[in-house]
């Protein structure tokens, strides 16, 4: 076969069989590049490759030796895994290079040893090789003495939160003074308050999985001072290298919601993809929201024109002065989808709005010194503030 012949003519019968096998792999048949090369009959000792510097030979019982080390010393629960490598840059030049130079169409060596690897872990842990989406990732480092690196893939779950007390963050908040590191201002906790919404179901989660650490994202947030009722406001918890990833997530979800009763409740729990995280981010154009807000004003109102609330429709919002430090400075178009209005006393009202999401509520009331327009305050004809706000509803995407 003229191949054959060339490929021995290029190495100068110096190849092992594995790199041999590759190189013919779209070339001849048999179950892996080995038997390949074998099935040849050829005059050659294999000893010595000039592709690969013998490095299949590292492939062992030391290395599966370690590999299973690493696994139980870490206790990591899987089900699906990947094998990654790193081998010396030189023997993967020299690899693209002889495939390149005879014009073949084969694998890179690289994939061979993950796929050598990754075969024997299915045989001996009875797991599987998933490349879509696995547990963990098995890296095996070959440049020198081989080593061992487990990485645990993070995990997703959804749902969604109440929060039932005013002065929750929705996440953990650095202290202002020492941004974090601890001082005297915050009791050396770093912390500017001592919960959040994210902290009082991580703890939990994170105890249950043993995972590392926890980042909570939610589908936009409320002021600290705000409550979030109703339904709840969507969120995905990310647990990242969770050394057990099967967990009863109801039960955990009715031990979370006892112990933190009267403060946050989360609900419907479940386990979700990653991509989930970007998702509940984004906001539909028929997303929507419902505020309870206490307007108190700073003299008496006039009650007839509370009716004249019900056409706010078009706000011109120009991003309010207290986050101004933190949002890019724009006039943002939103509108009041419906409104409605109960007489408390001579000086306030309360008031259920609902709008598009992300309008801001306490400078619709306000007016926010001209910046949003048409308001409240502005309608009625005397200074107005909010006094109270609730998110009683959040929308299904
Ligand atoms: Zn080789
Ligand atoms: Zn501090």
């Amino acid at each position: 076969m003229q191949l054959v012949d060339e490929i021995i003519e290029k190495s100068d019968g110096k190849l092992c069989r594995h790199c041999l096998g590759r190189m013919l792999s779209k070339s001849i048949d048999g179950e892996d590049n080995v038997s390949r090369a074998e099935s040849l009959d050829l005059d050659l000792d294999f000893n010595e490759c000039v592709i690969c510097d013998n490095i299949f030979d590292k492939i062992d019982d030391e290395l599966f030796g370690k590999i299973y080390d690493k696994l139980v010393f870490l206790e990591v629960e899987f089900d699906s895994f990947v094998v990654g490598s790193r081998i010396p840059k030189e023997v993967q030049q020299r690899d693209e290079e002889f495939i390149k130079d005879l014009d073949l169409d084969v694998e890179p060596i690289k994939k061979e040893i993950n796929r050598i690897i990754g075969k024997e872990l299915e045989n001996t842990l009875k797991k599987e090789v998933n490349f879509e989406k696995q547990d963990i990732i098995v890296n095996v480092n070959l440049i020198k003495n081989p080593k061992v690196r487990v990485q645990i893939n993070p995990i997703f779950i959804e749902g969604k939160y109440n929060k039932l007390v005013r002065g929750i963050p929705q996440t953990k908040w650095p202290c202002g003074k020492c941004k974090g590191r601890g001082c005297e201002e915050c009791n050396f906790t770093g912390k500017q308050y001592p919960c959040s919404v994210e902290e009082l179901i991580s703890e939990h989660v994170l105890k249950a999985t043993k995972g590392y650490e926890a980042k909570f994202h939610g589908a936009g947030r409320e002021d600290i001072d705000v409550l979030m009722l109703g339904s709840g406001r969507p969120f995905v918890l990310e647990i990242k290298e969770p050394r057990i990833r099967k967990i009863d997530l109801e039960k955990l979800e009715k031990e979370i919601n006892e112990i933190n009763e009267g403060k946050t409740q989360y609900h419907g729990l479940k386990f979700c993809e990653r991509k989930r995280k970007a998702e509940i981010k984004v906001s539909s154009p028929d997303a929507y929201k419902v505020y309870r807000a206490l307007v108190k004003c700073e003299e008496a109102y006039d009650k007839d024109k509370l009716v004249a609330l019900k056409d706010l429709g078009e706000i011109h919002q120009q991003t309010p002065i207290r986050v101004s430090h933190r949002r890019a400075d724009k006039v943002r178009i939103k509108h009041v989808l419906d409104l409605s209005y109960e007489i408390i006393d001579d000086t306030s009202f309360e008031m259920t709005i609902k709008t598009e999401g992300g309008l801001y509520i306490k400078e619709l009331i306000s007016g926010d010194e001209g910046r949003s327009n048409p308001n409240v305050a502005e309608k009625l004809g005397v200074k107005a503030i909010c006094e109270k706000l609730d998110v009683i509803e959040v929308s299904e995407k």
